[in-house]
């Protein structure tokens, strides 16, 4: 293994996969993933990927990812990420992303708490395309090495400054690389949580980092729970079904088959209905019903979800599915300004690891995928115009190599920090409030 790189990426997701991208071919970069490249969260995105269509959409767009927010949002940073989308959609195209399209346009989806079809998605897997294509082309860069099932443990630094990282390879080895700049791009926090949708090695490994080497953290107890994931009595990832579905109409029912809530509200909205009509009906679930939309609909736009209901032994066409709310997205993070920087020199943060202010209390539908996008790019952009970098004097005498090994300690280590830390969060967030 190198022991020097001009930039480590740490995750191998949408974010860290853009920046890598969009940094200049002259550095030499690393990208690491704690589970194979294509292991990651971004791969599972469903809906689709937001877009501003025309000027006439602006403002509506700006006030609803506002008002999904509770406006707490970073006003600036959700400018930022609308003026920035259609250029990033522009990119991606440049990458080999597809979006579905009719007679040549774009076809835009809606989900909840968007008053307008602004969504551009690729069937029910977006997700997969856009993040297949950025890791296909990053495969075919000279200047940048991925390697998989490398767990970043620790980073080095001295004086708020980040010197590079210490990771641990598959076979248990330790090793410490130097960088001028590390991006932290390392996703949600969803597998310290017993139910998510998250991919379980997804667990908040850098807000951990962050807690221990002093890195501000912004709105750690802003965690959403989506309203609807397949129910299942096995101890499994939570398979989400995509709230474009009820944007195409599907309504919820109760036990009774009665409907009790509007299916386009906010999702920590809806997600207290169910489970207050779960808690006052003593159900483990409420149920999905597919029956308004159409067939064709369920079958070319959703294929996947219809598939994977199918698997579970429900068939969409024909019956009700049982939906239950489980852990889906992270909004607080590591503090980060417009550029994606932290408040540690020589360490930025991008992607569901950061908190950038976009999506403030609660996030909107659709726009994770574009906010990673546009501050990977702007990380990119800032690494890029620095005209130089602190460099250790000394690096190995940073760090010591011990302790390193039990790699299975060390992870639980940092779950139970990130748990101990939203707790309080919520916590002191509940006294302040109560006040
Ligand atoms: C089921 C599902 C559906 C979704 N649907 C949508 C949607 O339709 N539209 C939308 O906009 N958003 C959607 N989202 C959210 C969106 O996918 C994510 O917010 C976004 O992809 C996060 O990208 P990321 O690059 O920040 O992180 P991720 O894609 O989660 O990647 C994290 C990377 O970090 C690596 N990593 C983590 N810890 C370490 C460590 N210690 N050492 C080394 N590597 C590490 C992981 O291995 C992985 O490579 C969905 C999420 C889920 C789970």
């Amino acid at each position: 293994m190198e022991k020097r790189y001009d930039v480590i990426i740490v995750g191998t997701g949408a974010a860290g996969l853009f920046c890598a991208l969009r940094l200049p071919r002259d550095k030499k970069i690393l990208c690491i993933s704690k589970d194979a490249l294509d292991g990651s969260d971004s791969f599972l995105a469903q809906g689709g990927i937001c877009m501003l269509r025309n000027d006439a959409d602006y403002d509506s767009y700006f006030e609803d990812t506002m008002r999904a927010g509770h406006y707490e949002n970073r006003k600036e940073s959700v400018e930022i990420m609308i003026k920035s989308s259609q250029k990033i959609i522009d990119d991606l195209v440049g990458y080999g992303v597809e979006f579905d399209t009719k007679d040549g346009h774009y076809l835009f989806t809606r989900e909840g708490a968007h008053s307008n079809n602004r969504i551009l998605f690729h069937s029910d897997v977006t997700g997969r395309e856009i993040t297949g294509k950025l890791l296909a082309r990053a495969k075919e860069r000279e200047n940048i090495s991925l390697m998989e099932y490398t767990t970043m443990v620790d980073w080095v630094c001295h004086d708020n400054v980040c010197y590079g990282i210490v990771v641990c390879d598959k076979d248990g080895k330790t090793t410490a690389i130097q960088s001028d700049v590390t991006v932290l791009a390392c996703g949600g926090l969803g597998g310290v949580y017993p139910h998510s949708t998250n991919y379980r090695h997804i667990s908040g490994d850098a807000l951990a980092l962050a807690l221990y080497h002093n890195v501000k953290l912004e709105n750690c107890d802003y965690v959403q729970i989506h309203p609807t994931t397949l129910f299942t009595r096995r101890n499994e990832r939570s398979f989400l079904i995509s709230e474009s579905v009820r944007g195409e109409g599907a309504v919820l029912r109760d036990k009774n088959g009665e409907r009790f809530t509007d299916e386009l509200q906010p999702r920590d909205v809806l997600t207290k209905a169910i489970l207050a009509k779960m808690k006052e009906q003593d159900t483990e679930f409420v149920w999905l019903d597919f029956s308004p939309v159409p067939k064709e609909e369920i079958l070319n736009h959703f294929p996947n979800i219809y598939k994977h209901c199918l698997e579970a032994g429900y068939d969409p066409l024909k019956t009700w599915v049982p939906v239950v709310p489980a852990q889906h997205y992270f909004m607080g993070g590591i503090y980060v300004d417009k550029d994606s920087k932290t408040t540690m020199e020589q360490l930025y943060a991008v992607g569901e690891t950061s908190c950038n202010g976009v999506h403030g209390r609660n996030r909107l539908a659709s726009n994770s995928l574009l906010e990673s996008l546009v501050f990977a790019k702007r990380a990119a952009r800032d690494i890029a115009e620095r005209k130089s970098f602190k460099v250790a004097e000394k690096f190995e005498d940073l760090i010591n190599m011990d302790g390193y090994e039990d790699l299975p300690s060390i992870m639980e280590n940092y779950h139970a920090m990130v748990v101990q830390e939203i707790r309080k969060e919520r916590q002191m967030r509940e006294k302040k409030e109560a006040m």
